[in-house]
């Protein structure tokens, strides 16, 4: 806990330096008023748009009371870093259906680390200024309303699409958060909200998941489809996925406010092994032992295997008949998972095979 004597007013300055010294491009810090979030997260796993992601349910009052999931909490550090690639050609590449489309978020390293590690920094800074003190890092963390303490902070409002949106910065960014036992002068909240009457990300939805503005029906995301879903993809949503194999960004693509997205400062947010430009039949005949080896350190690892190659079937599909995807396809239709060979199936019969 902090001496009385701190300068609170010097110290919160000086931890927004230190986070963007660090590779933030953002930090603001909130108080621990989140109900209207909660109730509104109450109301969204009520309706079930949540489907198989039960861990969003855990945690009760503890998602809204950081104090309560990190007691002696009195502030939330809410810091952003921006991980769009520089020169990707990704949305050229939803056009080209033989191409696979793996979300921005996910081409490069996985960011839980990274993150982790510059908080952890974060944090020994503050405390070789002022002493031991109590706090927790989070990332991208069930029971952390990260998006409504981003709003708090000040970091942007939540659009319509869901996420959080930045005037200067658009939304291609990750969140990470520092509860601490410090009380420091908390930022002005993002009170007003800048999507007007714009209404892209709703129109432009390929599986039409939103509800309305500022609801998702998780279960049909194409997100939450290829990365969360652990059983087949339901065959009605098939078509509608195209060639996205991990993730979508299409609510985001369209957003204008992307237009001021900025390029990561972060190497390890560009794309590895090609993943930007990668064709959906040389995906699909990559072993299990490749797929682990191209994957260490990735995002693509939390699909894991058998995921990954249903999601592939699923762009093949899609995809126009040529050799490449029949020969890619015909190869596994003997796979030794039930849930592949279904889906090699379904792509065989929308070939005409
Ligand atoms: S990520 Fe794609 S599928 Fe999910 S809501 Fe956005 S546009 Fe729709
Ligand atoms: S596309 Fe339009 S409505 Fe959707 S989040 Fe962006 S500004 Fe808001």
């Amino acid at each position: 806990m902090s001496s009385p004597s701190l300068d609170l007013v010097a110290l919160s300055q000086s931890i927004k330096d230190w986070g963007r010294e660090l590779g933030f491009q953002q930090v603001g810090i909130a108080g621990l008023e989140l109900g209207e979030h909660e109730a509104h997260l109450e109301r969204w796993l009520a309706a079930g748009y949540h489907g198989e992601m039960d861990y969003m349910g855990a945690h009760g009052s503890k998602r809204s009371h950081p104090d309560e999931l990190v007691p002696g909490t009195l502030r939330v550090v809410s810091l952003r870093m921006d991980y769009l690639p520089g020169d990707t050609l990704m949305a050229q590449r939803l056009g080209e259906k033989e191409t696979a489309y793996v979300s921005r978020y996910a081409l490069g390293r996985d960011y839980h680390k990274l993150i982790r590690k510059r908080l952890q920094q974060l944090a020994e800074r503050i405390q070789q200024a002022i002493g031991p003190f109590g706090y927790r890092a989070f990332v991208d963390s069930a029971p952390v309303l990260e998006k409504a303490i981003a709003e708090q902070a000040g970091l942007g409002w939540i659009g319509k699409n869901t996420l959080v949106l930045n005037r200067k910065a658009g939304s291609y960014f990750f969140l990470g958060e520092l509860f601490v036992d410090l009380p420091l002068p908390v930022d002005e909240p993002t009170t007003t909200e800048h999507c007007g009457r714009c209404t892209a990300c709703l129109d432009i939805c390929p599986t039409n998941a939103f509800v309305g503005p500022y609801v998702l029906d998780a279960r049909r995301c194409i997100s939450y489809l290829t990365i969360e879903l652990k059983g087949p993809i339901p065959t009605e949503l098939r078509p509608l996925i195209g060639n996205r194999v991990f993730g979508c960004d299409d609510c985001q693509i369209v957003c204008p406010w992307n237009r001021f997205a900025r390029p990561t400062e972060q190497g390890d947010f560009q794309p590895r092994h090609s993943l930007d430009n990668a064709q959906l039949a040389e995906l699909f005949r990559w072993s299990e032992e490749e797929f682990l080896r191209r994957t260490e350190g990735s995002p693509l690892r939390r699909a894991g295997y058998e995921r990954w190659l249903r999601n592939l079937a699923v762009g093949l599909g899609n995809a126009p008949s040529s050799i490449p995807v029949l020969q890619a396809l015909e190869a596994r239709r003997e796979d030794a998972s039930e849930m592949v060979r279904e889906h090699v199936q379904w792509a065989l019969a929308q070939h005409g095979r």
